[in-house]
């Protein structure tokens, strides 16, 4: 196959031994000249788009253009785009991570992040997950609609400030454009007691139920159907513009009803 992109940057934020990452760097293989891979030297799951600033980063060279770095999956894609590369990487993919990425977990996802980070730095970015219970064939059949993301974005067809995230149930044979949903369940915390008698807590998972809606992305997935999402940066709740003004220009204080 023709290479459509000369370099792509692949990370996750599962480690740089995940199954995944392998899986989605040979698929990305097929479409560029070069794939460089910089990926935590650890699972980051849940961290977010973290950078580390208050102590140095190393990285270490593990095979040929695969880079492990002890830190976050935004600390790796500035790594390699403003440390390592001369020119700047054609696409930054980040994934595919074993659980989907919905609704409110984007917000945690260091998966997300990766590809947000590659979107904050200019480039066509998009994030990949699939089911947790992911098999090699899961990761598979994840990574080809990875590929098919790709070439939108490297052909230039979005031309809008948007990076995607992409959700692959195993098995799905289409996919739907949705918006991010909402959680109607919170995390279970968990109490319990050490060894040593003292106690001690711990953030569960948040369940699986979500605020009804059809146009969501926990939705489609719910289908058996790809979910692609395009997001962007910015978090301004334009609905509140008008009235948050008429409040503020207002003489009664902000928040006080009228
Ligand atoms: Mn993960």
């Amino acid at each position: 196959m023709e290479p459509i992109a000369a370099t792509i940057l692949v990370t996750n934020d599962d480690g740089i031994r995940a199954p995944g990452l392998a899986v989605l760097a040979e698929a990305m293989g097929t479409i560029a000249g070069r794939v460089i891979v910089a990926a935590p030297d650890r699972e980051q799951s849940g961290i977010a788009h973290a950078l580390t600033i208050r102590r140095p980063l190393r990285l270490e060279e593990v095979a040929p253009d695969r880079f492990a770095v002890d830190g976050s999956p935004a600390d790796c894609v500035d790594l390699v785009v403003l440390g390592l590369l001369d020119e700047p990487p054609d696409l930054v993919v980040s994934g595919i991570n074993p659980g989907f990425n919905l609704g409110d977990d984007v917000v945690y996802s260091g998966t997300v992040a990766g590809a947000r980070e590659g979107h904050m730095l200019g480039i066509p970015s998009l994030a990949v997950s699939t089911a947790f219970e992911a098999d090699e064939r899961a990761y598979r059949e994840a990574a080809a609609w990875a590929v098919r993301f790709a070439r939108v974005l490297l052909e230039g067809r979005l031309p809008v400030r948007t990076f995607l995230n992409v959700n692959v149930p195993p098995g799905a044979e289409r996919c739907r454009v949705t918006r991010q949903g909402r959680r109607a369940s919170r995390p279970a915390l968990l109490r319990r007691t050490d060894p040593k008698g003292k106690e001690y807590w711990w953030i569960g998972l948040a369940g699986s139920r979500w605020e009804p809606d059809g146009d969501a992305d926990h939705a489609a997935v719910a289908e058996g159907i790809v979910s692609v999402t395009p997001l962007q940066l910015d978090a301004t709740c334009r609905e509140a513009f008008a009235r948050l003004g008429a409040l503020a220009t207002c003489p009664t204080p902000v928040g006080e009803d009228r």
